[in-house]
């Protein structure tokens, strides 16, 4: 099968490899649609250690090809998408029944072969089944969309809050929508300095749209949102955010940070009463993914720029990595 193989760093280059047989467990996926993630950008950039030679990519929506004898609940042309990673079963964590803190997590596209190849072996456990009407394009979105819908629960938001994203990046975006399917009556989002993307957080539902150059930081905070998650992985919007929400709010922090916030006035914490939130992940909130994408609440259409086929994946990549301004949500078809 072909696939998309990383050599070294930047080093990425499409290739026939040998099929392998399944496992009992295993169901064998022909990829429809396979999103590129900021992970995966790591790894081929070198930053994220991985298995070289390895197939690239975790963020997939495809069509059962086969099922191994274990599995009972899948059939060949079942529409299906999956988690990105899963316990090993043999650390002593998952020995003793706590696989949540496995220390060998396994991760396709850097421990194990991933997505970016006609086919993906993936084990039962981890694999979802989509309705029929589900379009693949929304599908490979999967994986952003359960983790906007673990933050947004952990915001613990009710019908009719208010809420600031900070951030206009493909997450952000899935998030300022998954908040309006959990009741959010206005969301405000601030982005940085890419107009396109503004563009697309209003076609997406936004209320209002506030560019970098544009921040006022006293009219956010009359605005007094319940909710800021803070998903733009700058330091001054995570301080921004806890100035802004308003007194007894939550803030979640749903990015990964370069430095340490330095000079943060944890006395807000105290005289605002608010809380601060993480949210790393979609564990638990797989099946509220399905349910975004069957009810058709949210759209990632207008966040893909580019589709490639496999065999220019190197071109996406470098284009990507070298901060190509048009690039936004790129996606992979497999069959070309
Ligand atoms: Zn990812
Ligand atoms: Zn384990």
């Amino acid at each position: 099968m072909r696939a998309a193989v990383l050599y070294g760093r930047k080093d990425l280059k499409v290739v026939e490899i040998p099929d392998r047989t399944r496992t009992a467990e295993e169901v064998k996926i022909r990829v429809e649609k396979v999103g590129i993630c900021g992970t995966d950008v790591l790894v081929y950039e070198g930053v994220y250690e991985s298995n070289i030679p390895i197939v690239l990519g975790h963020e997939f929506a495809g069509v059962v090809d086969e099922v191994g004898e274990e599995v009972k609940d899948l059939k060949p042309g079942d529409r299906v998408t999956a988690g990105g990673s899963w316990a090993c079963g043999k650390c002593r964590a998952c020995r003793t029944g706590k696989p949540i803190f496995c220390t060998d997590r396994q991760s396709m596209g850097r421990k194990l072969n991933g997505a970016m190849a006609e086919f993906v072996y993936v084990p039962r456990q981890v694999v979802y089944k989509l309705p029929g009407n589900v379009d693949m394009d929304n599908a490979q979105s999967f994986i952003p969309i359960a983790c906007a819908s673990h933050a947004v629960r952990k915001a613990k938001i009710t019908a009719g809050q208010s809420a600031i994203v900070f951030g206009s990046g493909h997450s952000a975006l899935i998030i300022l929508q998954v908040l309006k399917t959990y009741g959010a009556d206005k969301v405000v989002v601030v982005g940085g300095s890419r107009a396109s993307r503004l563009r697309a957080a209003v076609e997406l539902g936004a209320d209002e749209v506030i560019g970098r150059s544009d921040l006022d930081i006293a009219s956010l905070a009359a605005m007094e949102p319940d909710v800021v998650v803070e998903a733009s992985g700058a330091t001054s919007a995570f301080k921004n955010a806890v100035e802004v929400v308003k007194p007894g709010g939550t803030v979640v922090v749903y990015s990964i940070y370069k430095s340490p916030i330095e000079k943060f006035d944890a006395t807000k914490l105290y005289s605002k009463e608010i809380s601060i939130v993480g949210s790393k992940g979609g564990r638990g909130d797989y099946d509220s993914a399905v349910n975004i994408l069957a009810n058709e609440s949210i759209s990632v259409a207008p966040l893909i720029s580019h589709t490639f086929n496999l065999s220019d994946i190197a071109e996406a990549f470098s284009a990507i990595s070298n901060k190509d301004k048009n690039m936004f949500r790129v996606v992979i078809n497999p069959k070309k």
